[in-house]
C-alpha cells in the first residue's frame, strides 16, 4: 500500500546515506542534523502530525522502517521527534502545538526524558521533582539515557509534582528549554548510534515558565501512555525495515559468494535462514499494521502494540545473530555493515521499555484485543 513512499525515501537513502556515511553517524564522527532536515523539507516528518490525519501513522511507520535500514541514528531521531510532536499536538496548549509543527518542519528538535538512574522499568521510583515557585516551575534532580538531548531545543521531561502519590498520579510533564540555566547535559558514550547521543541531564534549581506544563498538573500519565504506544509502534517498524534490509543483504551476498564452486546460496541451510528472515519480516509487519490500526482507532491499543513490540525486538535479535552465521567470519568485520546492524538492532531490546515491561502489561488480559 505504501510502495510508492517506500521507493521514494529508498532512493534518497541510497543517494545520500552511504556505508561510510551511517559508519559516521554510528561513531558520533559526523552530524545526523542535515540529513534528518532533508527528512523534513522532504515532508516525511509531516506524516507525524497525526491531529490531521490518524491514517499517517501507517505513512509514519514507513518512514521509520526505510530510514532504520541505512542508519540507527536516522531512525532513532524521527521515533524519538514525531513522538515528541504528536505529544505535544495532543497535550500542548497553543505554544506547543507551534513547537511540534516546527518539528516536523524541522526547525526545532526534541527528545523525551522519563528514565533517571535509579529508575528503569520501575517508573514508580522516579525522583526528579518540580515545584511552583510564582508562575515559574523550579526542577530538581537527574535524569538518564535521554537520546538527542545534545541536539534538542526542548525536553519533555516527566518530574514528580506531588511527592506524596505514585508517579502515576504524582507527576507531570514539562517542555523545558535547553538554554534554560541549572540544567547540564553529558552525552553518554553507547556502543552505537553515537551522533545521536543519549545524554545524563542534572537539573539543579532549573527554572521554566508555568506554562510550559504539557496537560494537567499530576496528570503525566496520559502523555506518557501516549507516547509508550507511539515509540514501542515505531520501534517495532525500525526492526521490521532493518531486518528486511539484512535479509535482503544476505539474499544478495548468499548469492555472490561461491563456496565449494557453488553460490553459498545454494545450500539449503543458508537458503532456508534467509527464508525465515522473510517469514518473521512479513509477521512482524502485519503486527506493526494491526497495532497502528488499534492506535488510529482509539481503542484500548495496548495488548496489539507490545505484541508488536516484542515480536519484533526479539526477530531483531534473531535476524541479527543468523546474518553473523551465514555471513562468516567477514560478519565481524567493520568492513562489512552486519557487525553495525547488530549493535543498532540491540537497541530495540530497550527502547520504549523492555520486552518484560511488555509481557507484564499484556499479562493482565493477554487475550484481549
Ligand atoms: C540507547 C538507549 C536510549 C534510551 N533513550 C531513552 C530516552 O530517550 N528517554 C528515556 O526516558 N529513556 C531512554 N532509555 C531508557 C530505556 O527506556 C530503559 O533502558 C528501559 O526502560 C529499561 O530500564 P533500565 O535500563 O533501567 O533497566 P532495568 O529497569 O534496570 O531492568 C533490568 C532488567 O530487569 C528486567 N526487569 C525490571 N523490572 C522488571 C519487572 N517488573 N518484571 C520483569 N522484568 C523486569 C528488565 O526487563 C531488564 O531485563 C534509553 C535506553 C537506551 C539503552
Amino acid at each position: 500500500m505504501y510502495t510508492e513512499l517506500s521507493n521514494e525515501i529508498n532512493e534518497w537513502c541510497d543517494e545520500v546515506v552511504s556505508q561510510e556515511t551511517a559508519g559516521l553517524l554510528d561513531s558520533g564522527e559526523c552530524s545526523p542534523l542535515p540529513l534528518y532536515q532533508e527528512i523534513c523539507q522532504k515532508g516525511w516528518m509531516n506524516y507525524a502530525n497525526i491531529a490531521e490525519d490518524k491514517q499517517y501513522f501507517f505513512h509514519l511507520a514507513e518512514v521509520c522502517k526505510v530510514a532504520n535500514a541505512y542508519s540507527g541514528v536516522l531512525g532513532n531521531m524521527i521515533c524519538v521527534n514525531s513522538a515528541c510532536a504528536m505529544i505535544l499536538g495532543a497535550f500542548g496548549n497553543a505554544e506547543a502545538k507551534q513547537f511540534a509543527q516546527g518539528i516536523i518542519e524541522g526547525k526545532k528538535l526534541a527528545a523525551f526524558s522519563l528514565t533517571e538512574p535509579q529508575a528503569g522499568t520501575d517508573v514508580n521510583n522516579i525522583q526528579a521533582s518540580a515545584t511552583l515557585d510564582g508562575d515559574e516551575w523550579v526542577i530538581d534532580g537527574e535524569k538518564y539515557l535521554v537520546t538527542g538531548a545534545m541536539l534538542a531545543d526542548a525536553i519533555l521531561v516527566v518530574v514528580k509534582t506531588n511527592p506524596d502519590v505514585a508517579t502515576k498520579n504524582g507527576s507531570s510533564m514539562l517542555l523545558v528549554s535547553t538554554r534554560s540555566k541549572g540544567m547540564e547535559i553529558t552525552p553518554t558514550p553507547k556502543m552505537s548510534a553515537n551522533g545521536y547521543a543519549s545524554c545524563h541531564i542534572r537539573f539543579t534549581g532549573c527554572r521554566a515558565p508555568s506554562d510550559r506544563i504539557i496537560g494537567k498538573v499530576n496528570g503525566a500519565w496520559a502523555a506518557m501512555s501516549m507516547a509508550g504506544g507511539i515509540e514501542r509502534v515505531l520501534v517495532a517498524a525500525c526492526c521490521v525495515g532493518l531486518c528486511k534490509r539484512i535479509g535482503e543483504y544476505l539474499y544478495e551476498y548468499s548469492n555472490d559468494r561461491i563456496v565449494d564452486g557453488k553460490p553459498l546460496y545454494e545450500l539449503s541451510n543458508i537458503r532456508h535462514q534467509i527464508v525465515d528472515i522473510a517469514i518473521k519480516v512479513r509477521a512482524a509487519d502485519a503486527l506493526v499494521g494491526q497495532a497502528i490500526s488499534a492506535l488510529a482507532s482509539g481503542t484500548n491499543a495496548t495488548n496489539a502494540v507490545c505484541a508488536a513490540k516484542v515480536f519484533a525486538a526479539q526477530m531483531q535479535q534473531e535476524v541479527s545473530m543468523t546474518a553473523m552465521n551465514v555471513m562468516g567470519g567477514r560478519a565481524y568485520l567493520k568492513a562489512y555493515p552486519v557487525e553495525r546492524w547488530l549493535r543498532e538492532g540491540l537497541l530495540s531490546l530497550w527502547a520504549g521499555g523492555t520486552n518484560e515491561l511488555q509481557k507484564n502489561l499484556m499479562s493482565r488480559s493477554p487475550f484481549d484485543r
